[in-house]
């Protein structure tokens, strides 16, 4: 018989323990917001598959484009015998994506392969060595994004050496102490100390660091770095693969600083759950690879090209950047309740639209985060049917990002089960 229990068992003995954490929970089907483990039991998703499934789990129009691209063929790779739906998806990619630059994109498989290539992308166009990332900042688990994540545990613990000519920068939150003014003097005393501006292939850096804590980055942050990457010719990579496809209230997060990426990070919600990546960028640092230099058997699958296509229909038609704003009100009245019932508890409560944050503290000082309390509540989560994420540099955060897809009706049914959840753990 099949339970969560023997699965569990099947799961310890076959798979390695450094892809473990996750639920003892086995997931048989799923709709919309909702998903049904392998026992039947019913749990609310407010967590996406890591802000994956913006367009909710199994939506019609995605099933129908996939059935349909499958039927026809699933794979030729992209660099050996092209097709149009990737070339389409380009296209429209191209166009949703901010700024009036004319863009090129090219598509691989995954996050960090999406990163990967905005570094050779970035270290081609410049012929220069350096990347200046973040500390809390989330970039991916291969060698080079490992190098350029700013946090330790879990992510490089025993994994070095790095790769060479990566430098972090403090990262500016309402809770570390540090100001936006701190960060620009850090840069500057980089530039002095370890590495000189014209030796400086980009910047990269997420608009709301996702696994980081949900932060958003401060918009005068944000301009000012593209103001330092123009004076001295450093390229610009924005990393929306959390915040993407119309999850923060606008279609990317970078909208909001009003500045223009030189080259940007798609993936996740890309394309609902179909493993698919890419960058989008300002057509002249694009062209700087050399033709072979970049993409992988799977860069640009035809069944994740066609799913995106879907998605960015979806996501017009249900006009999903409004409703993410909705959402986000909603779980901001409701979670600030909570923060009043727990002041010693809740230090904050933050959302940009449906990426929505709650930090917890210990004895009401936010100088002490709660990481026990946030792993204890996320961990016995799926016992009150609900399905939840932390994250944060202090790991004290609880992070909620439902699909933009769900009803008031599921979003307020899952807030009473977390109040529940609150108040019993
Ligand atoms: N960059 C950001 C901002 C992310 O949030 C993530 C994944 O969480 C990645 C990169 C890596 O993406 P992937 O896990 O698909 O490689």
């Amino acid at each position: 018989v099949v339970s969560n229990k023997n699965l569990q068992e099947r799961k310890d003995k076959a798979f390695a323990r450094g892809q473990g954490n996750a639920y003892p929970v086995y997931i048989k089907r799923a709709k919309n917001s909702e998903v049904w483990d392998v026992e039947g039991n019913r749990l609310i998703d407010f967590g996406t598959g890591i802000a994956v499934c913006n367009t909710g789990h199994s939506h019609p129009k995605i099933i129908e484009a996939v059935k349909a691209q499958i039927e026809n063929f699933s794979h030729t790779c992209f660099t050996v015998t092209p097709y149009e739906v990737a070339v389409e998806l380009a296209e429209k990619l191209t166009k949703v994506a901010p700024g009036e630059t004319e863009k090129k994109a090219i598509f691989v498989t995954t996050g960090a392969e999406a990163v990967e290539n905005c570094v050779k992308i970035a270290r081609a166009h410049t012929g220069r060595r350096g990347i200046i990332a973040f500390n809390g900042g989330f970039h991916g688990r291969t060698n080079m994004t490992m190098a350029l994540t700013g946090k330790t545990m879990p992510y490089k613990k025993g994994f070095g050496p790095f790769p060479a000519e990566i430098y972090h920068l403090p990262y500016p939150t309402k809770f570390n102490g540090t100001s936006v003014k701190d960060t620009l003097t850090a840069l500057k005393n980089l530039f002095k100390v370890d590495i000189l501006p014209e030796d400086v292939a980009a910047i990269i850096i997420e608009p709301i660091q996702g696994e980081g804590g949900f932060y958003q980055t401060p918009v005068e942050l944000l301009q000012e770095l593209r103001r330092i990457c123009d004076e001295h010719g450093i390229v610009l990579v924005i990393d929306e693969i959390q915040t993407g496809f119309a999850r923060t209230g606008k279609m990317f997060n970078i909208e909001y600083a009003g500045i223009e990426p030189d080259l940007m990070t798609m993936a996740k919600g890309i394309a609902g759950g179909y493993p698919l990546s890419g960058v989008v960028g300002k057509a002249e640092i694009m062209d700087s690879a050399i033709p072979g230099g970049l993409g992988g058997t799977y860069g640009g699958s035809p069944v994740g090209c066609a799913a995106g296509l879907a998605v960015l229909e979806i996501i017009e038609e249900e006009d999903l950047v409004n409703r993410a704003n909705q959402i986000g009100d909603i779980f901001n009245r409701r979670l600030n309740e909570l923060k009043e019932q727990f002041p010693n508890l809740i230090c904050d409560v933050r959302n940009k639209g449906a990426m929505i944050a709650l930090e917890l503290m210990k004895d009401g000082d936010f100088e002490k985060p709660n990481a026990e309390l946030t792993k204890a509540i996320v961990s016995k989560a799926t016992e009150y049917g609900l399905i939840l994420l932390s994250c944060g540099f202090n790991s004290n955060v609880i992070r909620f990002l439902p699909a933009l897809t769900i009803s008031d009706e599921i979003v307020n049914e899952g807030l009473d089960k977390f109040q529940e959840l609150f108040a019993n753990v």
